[in-house]
């Protein structure tokens, strides 16, 4: 168990690289094994031209896998080199990256384990370490992600808001629909938080071939677009649309309901799904009484089939067909006087350009949509993160489709 040569066998250590004592502590059921550089000379770490050794750092201590069952520490005073052209530099030890507090071997556990396991606390569980241990493992898994991100080109983005706690505490999310993946998120969702997402997501030439943007009809995120993407047509998300005109049924409904009720008529009572469901999904006795409530012909239905016929604007060929359907439509919730209707027709027409560039740009915000679900995965086992950027980290290790794995190990 002593075996210093057994440990550097272990341990992978070849040249000046050597074992020099292992401590066991039973009582801690740690092991602690120390190394030391056996030579005279060592490599700069900026330019890799061979040097003198000049000091050796204060001891440190890395995290290495269990061995038999205890957990397991490197130990090392590393040295420092004197270059002539980049002066005192510690040299690069071969276990770990340079500000890692654990072993490439065992990040690469714990990157895997947290893959597997999608639950922060439960990995530390079974590495035996800190919450706070496993965030810096992540952290760094993030950071190295992100700076060998391949800068690919990108076509297309969706923008949308999360809310982080209960209450008014919002991230802003940048989503990358084709790969499935979020680029980046930021704190808030004014136009500051979206400008700022917008350019730490996407480089200068990114930014510049971009096409187009999903989003809803959110007045900041707008503003960030115009002032970051000049070139970027904006697409209002028609998920966000159909939600709009859904809840302009409801109103319909319930103000309608209010209004028979009066005269004793509870045709529209506990009626709300009736409304709001797909009608395969219905069962007989809701079809059947909701093609009854159709036949009275009430301002409920109307509201219902023109928000149903509103579905078919998607459909468009020509920016002029989008043009002419929405008119039609217009014209026809205004004859009929549907008020709630007429809202959210009137918000349409002050966004009609980016209503129309979906004739352009068929994109939308489904996947965008399907991302915030994975959030919500994320925030719920992770129960509530304490800051933002512990939350970040989280979601890019999860979602950001990076290269988590250091580099330098197999
Ligand atoms: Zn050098």
């Amino acid at each position: 168990m002593k075996d210093k040569n057994l440990y550097k066998q272990i341990l992978g250590l070849s040249g000046p690289w050597e074992v020099i004592k292992v401590d066991l502590s039973i009582e801690d059921e740690e092991v602690d094994i120390e190394i030391s550089y056996k030579s005279n000379k060592g490599t700069c770490p900026e330019c890799g031209a061979q040097c003198s050794i000049y000091d050796h750092r204060d001891e440190r201590r890395w995290r290495h896998l269990d061995t038999c069952q205890m957990k397991t520490y490197l130990i090392c005073k590393t040295p420092r080199i004197k270059c002539e052209k980049h002066g005192i530099k510690t040299i690069d030890v071969p276990w770990a990256e340079s500000s890692s507090r654990a072993t490439l071997l065992f990040e690469r556990f714990a990157i895997d384990l947290l893959l597997a396991s999608k639950n922060q606390t439960k990995a530390a569980g079974i590495l035996r370490v800190s919450f706070d241990t496993l965030h810096h493992i992540m952290a760094k898994a993030v950071e190295r992600g992100l700076s060998h991100r391949e800068h690919e080109d990108i076509k297309h983005i969706g923008i949308d808001e999360k809310s982080m706690k209960k209450g008014h505490n919002y991230i802003s999310v940048l989503s990358n629909s084709k790969k499935r993946c979020v680029i980046e998120v930021s704190e808030g969702r004014a136009t500051r938080s979206a400008r700022t997402l917008i350019n730490n997501g996407l480089t200068d030439k990114q930014k510049a071939q971009l096409e187009a943007v999903s989003m809803d009809m959110w007045k900041a995120f707008i503003n960030a677009v115009h002032k970051e993407l000049p070139n970027a047509s904006i697409v209002h998300d028609k998920f966000h649309i159909i939600k709009y005109l859904n809840d302009a049924v409801d109103k319909t409904r319930r103000s309608e309901a209010r209004k028979l009720k009066k005269s004793e008529d509870k045709t529209l009572v506990k009626s709300k799904y009736l409304f709001l469901k797909n009608q395969e999904n219905m069962t007989d006795k809701q079809l059947t009484r909701f093609k009854q409530i159709q036949e009275l012909n009430l301002s409920t239905s109307q509201a219902w089939a023109a928000k149903e016929n509103f579905k078919e604007f998607f459909n468009s060929e020509t920016i002029n067909d989008g043009k002419f359907f929405f008119a039609e439509w217009y014209q026809d919730i205004m004859d009929r006087s549907l008020t709630k209707m007429i809202i959210v027709g009137k918000m349409l027409i002050a966004h009609s350009e980016g209503l129309l560039n979906y004739i352009k740009h068929p994109i939308d915000n489904s996947v965008a949509e399907w991302l915030n679900g994975k959030i919500q995965e994320i925030k719920v086992i992770g129960r509530g993160f304490r800051t933002f950027e512990n939350f970040r980290i989280a979601i890019l290790f999860f979602l950001g489709k990076l290269k988590l794995y250091p580099q330098e190990s197999q």
